[in-house]
């Protein structure tokens, strides 16, 4: 399921909001009702330092060529 996570920058109140696909990813904080939330990295998701979570989205590195990004 696309869940994304999100924390709100006014309260600071951490949620999960279900996005659909095609759907920009935004959310409204439940509990403020603050429109800018930002937006989390969430299982799925590579981390900012490059790191895969290990949840998904990652493959070991391709034997096959040095880029790692055949199929
Ligand atoms: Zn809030």
């Amino acid at each position: 399921m696309p869940i994304h996570e999100f924390k709100c920058t006014e309260c600071g109140k951490e949620f999960d909001e279900l996005i659909m696909p095609g759907k920009e990813a935004t959310a409204d904080c439940p509990d403020c009702g603050a429109k800018d939330c930002e937006k989390l990295l969430s299982c799925g998701n590579v981390r900012p330092n490059g790191i895969p979570s290990g949840m998904g989205g990652y493959r070991e590195p391709c034997k096959g060529c040095s880029g790692g990004s055949c199929s």
